[in-house]
């Protein structure tokens, strides 16, 4: 058999861990196939450079996961739902999509016990594909985002919305940042007087963020609450692309201490 070829598409792409986090776990459990990255321009060309590469099978990163989600012949129930899909793999000619993003952060935030209500600061992308899941699964999420228009699509799905201008903070189980806030400067996702506020009266928070400690896990430290970045919401989607690159040959359990090296090199 011909070894398989994996990419991530993205723009940028130069700094995803995705092809470390595959090609360590293709090395380590003796998958023969390999993982590079791809710099994908032009979203719509999405199908022909998948197949003009002879890929098996892709991730895809921001801005294309829309595209990727019309690219596919063939939807898991879930990506379906929501429109994004951050994971094809090909079978006989044919594109399968999925989202391992949304269940790979539920993973993520499953050693926080007893939560029920969740606030999430932001309602990009993201928090698109979380929340919905996050509803399925029976948790009740609230979100408050800087500005009203990202906030219609959410109001109409049913879910609690606000703004700075009309939030009035309570206690929640996890305090949520989904925002870009943080990454690449040292700006807090909502005014500080409303986290002063919201912060001590919640139990734990999380950011997505990963590989640094943001402004907000800063905070939130301060008031000695329990926090959690974005690295294991980042390993957790990464290993279930990989059960579905390699058909479930290996266990999730059997992945995880092998891609997770990864974040120590
Ligand atoms: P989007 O561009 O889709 O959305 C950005 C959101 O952040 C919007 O709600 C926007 O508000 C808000 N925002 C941006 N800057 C600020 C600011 N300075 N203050 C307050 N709000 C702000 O981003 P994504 O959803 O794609 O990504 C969000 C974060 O998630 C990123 O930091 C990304 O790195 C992280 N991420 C982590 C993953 C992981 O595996 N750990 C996976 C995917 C993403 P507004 O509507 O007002 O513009």
């Amino acid at each position: 058999m011909q070894k398989e070829l994996f990419a991530i598409f993205g723009n940028p792409v130069s700094h995803s861990k995705s092809p470390l986090m595959h090609n360590l776990s293709f090395n380590g459990l003796n998958y023969d196939a390999c993982y590079t990255r791809y710099l994908l321009e032009d979203g719509s060309k999405l199908k022909e450079t998948f197949f003009a590469l002879k890929l098996k099978g892709v991730n895809v990163t921001v801005p294309h996961k829309e595209d990727a989600f019309n690219a596919c012949d063939i939807l898991d129930p879930f990506a379906k739902k929501i429109g994004v899909v951050n994971t094809i793999v090909e079978k006989e000619g044919k594109l399968y999509g999925y989202n391992t993003d949304a269940p790979g952060f539920l993973k993520a935030i499953a050693e926080f016990e007893d939560v029920r209500t969740v606030l999430f600061l932001g309602a990009g992308g993201t928090a698109q594909s979380t929340s919905s899941i996050l509803k399925e699964e029976g948790y009740e999420v609230t979100l408050l985002n800087r500005s009203e228009g990202r906030l219609e699509k959410y109001k109409e799905e049913g879910f609690e919305t606000y703004t700075f201008e009309n939030f009035t903070p309570k206690a929640y189980d996890l305090v949520i940042n989904m925002t870009s806030a943080g990454l690449e400067d040292d700006s807090l996702p909502a005014p500080k007087t409303i986290l002063d506020t919201v912060i001590p009266l919640s139990s734990a928070c999380v950011d997505v963020i990963y590989g640094k400690e943001t402004p907000f896990l800063k905070l939130s430290k301060s008031y000695d609450k329990p926090t959690k970045d974005g690295s294991d919401m980042l390993l957790y989607q990464g290993i279930i692309a990989f059960e579905h690159f390699t058909n479930y040959a290996y266990t999730f359990d059997e992945i995880k201490p092998i891609m997770q090296k990864a974040f120590s090199l």
